[in-house]
């Protein structure tokens, strides 16, 4: 078993929505906890990665299945599939949860004051893509928490993965831009730290190692200078 563990640490605000609590188009509300604090849920986090993954994937010149066209129905399944699974086949990598854990200073002040993150409203307004106008009826608010505070989430992803494997999933975090909405707007913007450890770990504990391991998905024949790109 591996376990990778990741934090992001937003250089501006986030809002990520759920099923649960998606409000109207008027009322953009952060996913909260029981206690009131902000979290980045899994499903969030995976779909993000799966994504950079996909693109990882297709760089080293590999065909995989693209999210959003089509998914591998049978074993083994593309790389990708083999990691975050597909509706026929299971992953291995299970996601959990990103809590709240810093800044230090801030968590502190929560926990003395049993209280929730201060949230603040940004208001924006809604193009009406039909006569390219702005409408009343399409202001809408979007909840931030602790704007100006650098908010770092954590969590762990724990699979029983390959070298390969491991090497694509630490790569994909490294392109995560992004989470949430508003995103073209500047909102959710982060920053990724990832740490992996386990048995078998130890050669991806730089980036060289995590390219190394990525080469043995390039089809033969198109291998490029290894040495070289490790020594960059
Ligand atoms: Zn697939």
């Amino acid at each position: 078993m591996a376990t990778i563990d990741v934090r992001l640490i937003f250089q501006t605000p986030l809002n990520i929505g759920s099923g649960a609590q998606q409000g109207t188009l008027a009322d953009r509300a952060m996913i909260k906890d029981h206690r009131g604090w902000p979290y980045v849920p899994a499903s969030a986090l995976k779909g993000r990665l799966r994504h950079a993954v996909e693109q990882v994937v297709w760089g080293i010149g590999v065909e995989v299945c693209d999210t959003h066209h089509k998914m591998c129905r049978q074993e083994p399944g593309c790389p990708v599939c083999q990691v975050f699974g597909s509706p026929w086949l299971p992953g291995r990598l299970r996601f959990a949860r990103l809590k709240l854990v810093g800044p230090d200073l801030l968590i502190e002040r929560l926990e003395a004051r049993r209280e929730p993150p201060r949230t603040t409203q940004r208001y924006g307004v809604a193009l009406s893509r039909r006569r390219g106008v702005a409408e009343d009826a399409l202001l809408y608010t979007t909840e931030l928490f602790e704007p100006g505070v650098e908010l770092v989430f954590r969590g762990q992803l724990v699979g029983d993965l390959k070298l390969p494997q491991m090497a694509l999933v630490l790569a994909g975090l490294k392109l995560l831009p992004a989470l949430g909405r508003g995103k073209s707007g500047g909102l959710g913007w982060f920053r990724v730290e990832a740490e992996i450890s386990g048995p078998g770990t130890e050669g991806l504990d730089t980036p060289a190692g995590v390219r190394a391991a990525l080469e043995t998905f390039r089809p033969s024949g198109t291998r490029q200078g290894t040495a070289q790109e490790a020594s960059a």
